[in-house]
This record gives C-alpha cells, sequence and structure tokens, in this order.
C-alpha cells in the first residue's frame, strides 16, 4: 500500500522529524532549498538526506548555514572536498557505468542514430544466462524508430549498422523541418489566442 500525502503535509513531517533530532539547521535548509539534492536535484527523505558543505571544511568552508545544502548520499560521497565549481563534473565522471573488462565493448551508444532509428537503450547479455539463451549473447539495443511513438524494439548488434555522415546530416535536417513546422503551428494558435483575449 502506497500513502499519498500532499507535499506540505510531507515537508512538516520532515521538518517535525529533523526538530526531533535536535538539528536546527535542517528545517532551515528544507524551507531553502526543498527535500531535494542540491547537486542531482534528486528527491530527498528525512532518511536519506545529508548536510554538504558547500565549500568544503577542510578548504576553509564553515559550517554556517549559508555555507550548508541538502545532498543525496551518493553526490556527497562522490564529491569529497571538492570545491563546488568542480564538483558536477566529478559527480558526472564518478557516475559513469563500468561494466566488467571482459565484456566485448558496444559498438553502438546511447542516444546514436543508426539504420534502424535511434539507440534509446543498451542491454548485454552475458554468456549462459538466461537472457543470453532467449536473446542471443553479446549487446543488444532497443531502438526507437518512430520519435512520434513510444515503442522500442530490441534489435541484436549484427542488425544495425551506422549512418554515413551524409545520412545523418540528412535525419537531423528533418527532425529540424519537423520541429520547425511544429513552432509555427502552435505560433499561429497563440496568435489566434491572442486575438480573441
Ligand atoms: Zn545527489
Amino acid at each position: 500500500m502506497t500513502l499519498q500525502i500532499d507535499n506540505a503535509t510531507y515537508l512538516r513531517r520532515c521538518k517535525r522529524l529533523c526538530h526531533h533530532q535536535k538539528d536546527r539547521k535542517r528545517p532551515h535548509l528544507i524551507a531553502k532549498y526543498g527535500m531535494r539534492c542540491f547537486w542531482c536535484g534528486y528527491s530527498l527523505t528525512p532518511e536519506t538526506l545529508t548536510i554538504d558543505h558547500y565549500i568544503p571544511l577542510s578548504k576553509g568552508g564553515s559550517n554556517k548555514i549559508k555555507n550548508l545544502r541538502l545532498a543525496c548520499n551518493g553526490c556527497n560521497n562522490k564529491r569529497g572536498d571538492a570545491m563546488p565549481e568542480e564538483t558536477p563534473q566529478i559527480i558526472a565522471q564518478k557516475s559513469c557505468i563500468r561494466f566488467p573488462s571482459h565484456w566485448a565493448i558496444p559498438k553502438y551508444h546511447l542516444g546514436q542514430r543508426v539504420s534502424l532509428g535511434q539507440i534509446v537503450g543498451l542491454e548485454y547479455h552475458p554468456p549462459g544466462t538466461l537472457r543470453a539463451y532467449e536473446l542471443g549473447e553479446g549487446w543488444s539495443y532497443w531502438v526507437c524508430r518512430d520519435e512520434m511513438s513510444d515503442s522500442v524494439e530490441s534489435c541484436k548488434e549484427e542488425h544495425i549498422k551506422p549512418l554515413s555522415p551524409a545520412e545523418i546530416k540528412e535525419e537531423i535536417q528533418a527532425e529540424i523541418d519537423f520541429h520547425a513546422s511544429k513552432v509555427t503551428a502552435l505560433t499561429e494558435q497563440l496568435e489566434e489566442v491572442r486575438q480573441h483575449d
């Protein structure tokens, strides 16, 4: 069962819980920044939030409230004592998915436009697993043929071909044209609404 509570009640409850912990800084930070990780925006709970020093203590930062932020455990750990300006990059680098070195390197990457459409997901099936038995060993890709629909299909690596630079150009141009026509239609609609205002 999921318990539905509104945001205000949730924040009140968080603040109360924090008060019980005799920590008066947390409610201030929650009120100021919301229950989100300052770095990645991830929703926090009273159990998962950590207090992060914007300028690390080791680099001259203080314990004053203006130097404190709320962060998820992951971001807080990953940044270590990095300065704020280098933090997003460090967190991004450490958030990369690493796979075992004995896996083959995938030929295609996420977001790449290929012969069958655009790659929106990757999956590796190690030898000896049920997925490999059912779908074949190695990399398979989730490909979206038509951006207007949500449907994706799974394709084995050998069934995918890269596009030539000219083909990529053509695809991107087609997408630009499509969006441009949409913008024109929306602008016309907006103009119509304005006239009736
Ligand atoms: Zn985070």
